[in-house]
């Protein structure tokens, strides 16, 4: 069972931070593991493909200065998602055709600097931070990764979603504007940026045996207040009321 969840996106900030923080935290340590050869100055999969959870945006807004805003907003082509990951993983669970994404021909991402480097890197989104590859893209021509960690980024991507109660799913641009918009009194959410929702049974098996000790590792880990990531992640959806039981996202510890 899954549950639509009211958009609300002030909805605890800082404790949803705390959570955001541990998973980038996580997902950094799990790719050491792969042996990538990823590196500063490589940069072809820095594209506008930017959607991000409206968590993600704010913490990425905070540090940006108004002439990387302005760059950012000034971009007029980017692709917008037809569902949030967790609405994909519903509709397909229910045999139904999730809505199609609206694309766009990709450019390079306003973020980047002169010498190819991320100016936001300490905040780049969870969609840059699972972007890897086993040999060089510009060798082989895509992005190559084992299917642990392309499952554990599908996961990953279902989670960050579902801890961000309350908020929205879309193109950072839009999340940009909207966040800006909220600050001048806004109170209407824009029809490309959708709420929202709680992980129905994930899309991965949970049997996949990487899979599920990466998720209790992440689960056990202890954040900066001294809650493990899953007691936190329940106190905040739990105080945020409305909301059903999750299956496999519960059960795993
Ligand atoms: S994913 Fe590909 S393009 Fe991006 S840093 Fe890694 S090797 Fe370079
Ligand atoms: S935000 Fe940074 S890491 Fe992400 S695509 Fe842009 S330049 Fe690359």
């Amino acid at each position: 069972m899954t549950a639509f969840i009211t958009v609300k996106p002030d909805y605890a900030y800082a404790e949803k931070l705390e959570l955001l923080k541990g998973l980038y935290h996580f997902i950094e340590n799990e790719a050491k593991n792969f042996g990538f050869v990823c590196s500063p100055g490589c940069n072809s999969c820095c594209t506008t493909y930017l959607w991000t959870t409206s968590l993600e945006a704010r913490y990425l807004k905070e540090v940006l200065t108004p002439e990387l805003e302005a760059r950012l907003l000034a971009l007029k082509e980017y692709p917008r998602p037809g569902s949030t990951p967790n609405t994909m993983a519903f509709l397909l669970m229910q045999g139904k055709n999730p809505p199609e994404d609206q694309m766009a021909n990709l450019g390079p991402c306003p973020l980047l600097s002169s010498e190819n480097l991320c100016l936001a890197y300490e905040r780049r989104p969870l969609t840059c931070r699972v972007m890897f590859s086993k040999t060089k893209c510009e060798l082989s021509g895509e992005a190559i990764m084992p299917p642990e960690f392309l499952g554990l980024s599908s996961l990953l991507f279902q989670l960050i979603e579902e801890l961000d109660v309350g908020g929205v799913y879309g193109h950072l641009i839009d999340q940009i504007k909207f966040l800006r918009d909220l600050e001048a009194g806004a109170q209407e959410v824009p029809e490309w940026l959708l709420g929202n929702r709680e992980a129905p049974d994930l899309a991965y098996s949970p049997e996949e045996e990487y899979l599920r000790k990466a998720l209790s590792r992440l689960y056990r880990l202890k954040l900066p207040s001294g809650k493990t990531f899953k007691e936190h992640l329940d106190e905040i959806k739990e105080g945020f009321g409305q909301r059903e039981a999750l299956s496999f996202l519960d059960e795993i510890l």
